[in-house]
């Protein structure tokens, strides 16, 4: 091993100390007191690994070593933001693959072909200002001046105002884009925050897909009535119809194949007394998939089940599509890049699919994306309890370091 366990364990731990809930779990909301700590303690390393430091527009932290040309930089890193009360590793594991890999490149006197930046990366979870992928967004010009007043914090603090507290210019944002072109690749180092990797006893995971995703609102509409005098084949109960549907979604979901994934996560019943017969039902159904096909399979077996069940009772229902989000296919020259290194170190790697949306997500619309998972204990994640052996983030910051070097150095 070219990398030092003693240093990543270091990073974690160091990084781990910024959070405004000691005790329990890492909170550091974008632009705070913890975030600059946070910040603070990455632009010291990269410093010390002969990096030029400097903070882009949008107020992420780069790392910049120059290339033999001026060409495309090769990019590696992660988020440094966390969720409330959540764990060491989200997101901060691919910063600390980033400081790694740049000491050991400096140690090495390793020279690029192409420049390479380490980024640590703001508001990937949209914790502080409820805009998730802001900062990745904001690279690849999704977000403008003005949104910047929209986000708010609770306490109605706008994304500029904190820029500006910060020292940040928010009518600059624009010179933090980042064009088709500018970068030769993205490389992202996360945990897995599921169980797949441990269960099957893997080193590494190589992901394919970051699913696509929808997120649908359905109402369906029955009659209130008393729950005491209705009779049973007098009534249009509204939970029946929507639960004769819910209790087929998951079969739906298997049969449609792909790794898709569908959840009800949220049910309202309206009037919601114990004597009323249910007059409304609100649900909302997520569906996830590494193939759209597979999402529409799903969302129109929902609604045939749905036209049916309502035909039969007499009602109707509405459906409104809140959010979707295609999938993105990763690169395969990183992919194979990835694979070749795993396998050069004899680890024990499994293609698979990312659930969860990462800024790699965002990257892979202006460059190619190469997404490494390592594995997460009890796939726990988004909680204090969220922890990756150290062992186990070397491995993965191995491979990210002999791809950082493959890629910088040939074209
Ligand atoms: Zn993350």
């Amino acid at each position: 091993m070219k990398t030092s366990l003693e240093r990543i364990r270091n990073d974690i731990e160091q990084l781990a100390k910024f959070t405004s809930t000691p005790g329990n779990g890492l909170t550091r909301m974008s632009f705070s007191l913890e975030d600059k700590g946070a910040r603070e303690y990455i632009k010291k390393q990269m410093k010390s690994a002969g990096l030029y430091v400097y903070e882009d527009a949008i107020g992420n932290v780069v790392g910049r070593l120059e290339g033999e040309v001026d060409g495309p930089v090769v990019m590696v890193g992660s988020h440094f933001d966390s969720v409330k009360n959540g764990g060491n590793f989200d997101g901060q594991a691919g910063v600390v693959t980033a400081l790694e890999i740049a000491r050991v490149l400096n140690e090495n006197s390793i020279k690029p072909k192409y420049p390479i930046e380490f980024i640590g990366i703001i508001e990937e979870e949209g914790g502080r200002f409820g805009s998730g992928l802001f900062a990745s967004r904001a690279m690849i010009g999704q977000v403008s001046r003005n949104d910047l007043d929209i986000y708010k914090d609770e306490n109605g603090i706008s994304i500029a105002e904190a820029m500006e507290d910060f020292g940040f210019d928010p009518s600059k944002i624009h010179e933090g884009i980042r064009k088709p072109g500018d970068i030769k690749a993205f490389l992202e180092l996360h945990i897995e925050q599921g169980p797949i990797l441990e269960s099957k006893g893997m080193d590494i995971g190589i992901v394919e897909y970051i699913v696509g995703l929808t997120e649908i609102e359905y109402i369906v509409k029955g009659r209130p009535d008393h729950a005491g005098t209705t009779p049973m084949d007098m009534r249009t109960d509204a939970l029946d119809i929507a639960v004769s549907v819910i209790s087929k979604i998951s079969d739906f979901a298997k049969e449609a194949g792909s790794g898709t994934v569908a959840t009800v996560g949220v049910l309202n019943i309206l009037p919601g007394a114990a004597n009323i017969v249910p007059g409304e039902v609100k649900f909302m159904v997520d569906i996830r998939s590494k193939d759209e096909k597979c999402i529409e399979e799903v969302k129109s077996k929902i609604e045939e089940s749905l036209l049916e069940s309502c035909k039969i009772n007499g009602t109707e229902f509405t459906s409104t599509e809140k959010l979707y989000a295609p999938p993105v296919k990763l690169s395969d020259n990183l992919i194979n890049k990835v694979i070749k290194y795993s396998d050069k170190i004899e680890l024990k790697r499994e293609l698979m699919l990312s659930g969860a949306g990462h800024d790699a997500m965002v990257m892979a619309k202006i460059t190619d994306v190469g997404l490494i998972f390592v594995p997460s204990k009890g796939g726990r994640s988004h909680c204090p309890e969220e922890w990756t052996d150290y062992e186990d983030l070397q491995k993965g910051i191995e491979v990210a370091l002999e791809t950082i070097i493959d890629i910088s150095k040939n074209d």
